[in-house]
């Protein structure tokens, strides 16, 4: 898998340089910022954005926090040189480190429409949408260290990554949880935390193949059909070359959009480039 997402970059990478090279550089080259899963045992992800300051998105359960700084340290960064933690929404799974990082001095982002979780330190009641799920659901906690949020995100407008040095951006999208939102990089490279999901047994089975997530905040028979109405839309993205989640290794963007084939077009909630 190590060596597929290694291709898998390489291609969106050496993708993004000859783009580049036909342009008449005025300003800085943009840059097409390399992104890592890091290795904090395979249940959950941590992604870490390498841009001109690093960007980290979600930050795992409480009690990995001894984990997700030594694959900082691993990958080069002190977990303080972090420029923010983005999270992509406020389950324990995810904001379980927040605080830890926020009290190095790390600046958190967040939706507001996931803020009161964030802020009670609990995400309440999640919904299961399959059997898997109902059997991991007991060994999920909903609580978490509760934090006040220095970047809160409103309604559907973008927060923009190039402050840090990165080409991209953080869209609201909803669907998992109100306030789920994406990090979209030019370079094709989304990170979508946990609108789907990769494979079974958190990738161990199917691993790169899109899959309905095992929970969504809303109750099944109400927003779940809508949550992955709106997912398959996002899915359906045609600059999408490699998606980052939140359990399970990367998808490609050619398996999300079979996936989603039968999203209706064009309603992507960002520009799409033509890459
Ligand atoms: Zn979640
Ligand atoms: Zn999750």
């Amino acid at each position: 898998m190590r060596s597929l997402l290694a291709s898998l970059f390489f291609v969106a990478g050496g993708l993004g340089c000859s783009t580049a090279t036909q342009r008449v550089p005025v300003t800085p080259e943009p840059i097409n910022p390399g992104v890592d899963l890091l290795e904090i045992g395979g249940l959950y992800n941590v992604t870490l954005i390498r841009g001109e300051r690093p960007i980290l998105v979600d930050t795992g359960p409480e009690g990995s926090f001894d984990d997700v700084a030594a694959a900082l340290r691993a990958a080069g960064i002190a977990p303080n040189d972090l420029a923010i933690v983005v999270l992509t929404h406020a389950h324990s799974d995810h904001a379980g480190n927040a605080l830890a990082f926020q009290q190095l001095g790390v600046p958190v982002l967040v939706h507001e429409r996931d803020a009161g979780m964030l802020r009670g330190g609990d995400h309440g009641d999640l919904f299961a949408t399959n059997l898997e799920a109902v059997l991991v659901q007991p060994f999920i906690p909903s609580t978490f260290p509760a934090l006040e949020p220095e970047l809160v995100m409103a309604g559907e407008a973008p927060f923009d990554l190039r402050a840090y040095g990165v080409q991209g951006q953080v869209v609201h999208a909803g669907g998992h949880t109100p306030g789920s939102v994406i990090v979209h990089l030019e370079n094709g490279v989304v990170v979508l935390g946990d609108l789907v999901r990769s494979g079974w047994l958190a990738g161990l089975v199917d691993a790169g193949s899109p899959a309905t997530h095992l929970f969504h905040q809303h109750p099944v028979d109400e927003g779940t059909a809508a949550a992955e109405g709106f997912t398959r839309d996002i899915a359906a993205c045609a600059d999408i070359r490699v998606a980052y989640v939140g359990h399970g290794p990367p998808i490609s963007g050619d398996a999300l959009r079979a996936w989603a084939s039968d999203a209706p077009a064009g309603r992507c909630p960002w520009a799409v480039r033509d890459l």
